[in-house]
């Protein structure tokens, strides 16, 4: 069915009716209004007191467009080109996951450590991404020196670009996990941090469409036997490369917060988990000894 008329209000009614049998609850309406803010700058309230604000055919185009991939589940951030973390448009795209408001929390609890800190503070982000940590600890600390790394050159492209857009000078390098250790030979770290692939085959069933079939398996999935595998890297990392009292903090699987924590335990650490919002296991900080 064809959009009625080129009112803005006729065309996001038209979307939304749309939408909704495909979106829980408000969500299809969310989505037209986040649409309708980065297209034409005109959110909900705007809207409201613009009853007459009609759109040109190229911009009735743009929306027919954007209401598509939404129709194929593909998340808003990829069809916009940024996601909101810790107080800043990120450029994102397919090469990178969208940041979650648990990582945020990541952050914060990665401030908390570095406040304590005499100065300078060297800092590390295994497995960097968007870029969104080691952008969220170097806003917060422009004096700390924050280095990041990734595998993938495309997620590096981006983290570095949304680094330049904030003039945040992050040292960033393109390496696996497990030549870490090796590159920095002889460097101490007050803080190791990491968000790395911890999903497992099993999770899988319970996942949604926008996240399965749009993000990039790459930063989602620990190796099938293994899903401690990054953990493993990271603790072995943070053991031969934190100063003593340093920090490693993590993201992890919920439903593995314990055996994370006791490959911590088994080599030089105390540990300690922290759940997310939703209550569930979600973070490990683990002081190296
Ligand atoms: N929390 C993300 C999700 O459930 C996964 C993040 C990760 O693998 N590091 O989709």
């Amino acid at each position: 069915m064809k959009v009625p008329t080129n009112l803005l209000k006729d065309a996001v009614n038209h979307y939304i009716n749309e939408l909704k049998p495909l979106y829980r609850n408000r969500e299809a309406s969310q989505l037209l209004f986040q649409l309708t803010d980065f297209y034409f700058g005109m959110d909900r309230l705007k809207m409201a007191l613009n009853t007459d604000f009609r759109l040109s055919e190229s911009e009735m185009l743009k929306l027919h467009f954007a209401v598509k991939e939404l129709k194929q589940f593909k998340p808003i951030q990829y069809i916009t080109g940024r996601a909101w973390f810790c107080g800043n448009w990120l450029q994102v795209g397919p090469e990178v996951l969208i940041p979650r408001p648990e990582t945020e929390q990541l952050v914060e609890l990665a401030l908390d450590l570095i406040k304590g800190l005499k100065v300078p503070v060297r800092v590390i982000d295994l497995g960097t991404g968007s870029g969104c940590i080691a952008i969220g600890i170097k806003q917060a600390f422009p004096q700390a020196e924050v280095h990041a790394l990734d595998i993938s050159a495309e997620a590096l492209g981006i983290a570095g670009e949304n680094a330049r857009l904030l003039n945040l000078d992050i040292i960033f390098h393109q390496l696996d996990m497990g030549q870490a250790s090796k590159a920095f030979e002889g460097t101490a770290f007050d803080l190791v941090v990491s968000n790395p692939p911890y999903v497992t085959q099993a999770d899988k069933e319970k996942m949604q469409k926008n996240v399965l079939d749009w993000e990039p398996a790459l930063a989602l999935f620990a190796p099938e036997n293994d899903p401690l595998y990054f953990f493993r890297h990271i603790a072995h990392f943070s053991l031969s490369h934190l100063k003593i009292n340093g920090n490693c903090l993590v993201e992890l699987n919920e439903g593995l917060g314990n055996q994370t924590a006791n490959l911590f335990n088994a080599l030089v650490f105390n540990t300690k988990l922290t759940n997310d919002m939703h209550g569930k296991t979600r973070f490990l900080c683990a002081m190296r000894k």
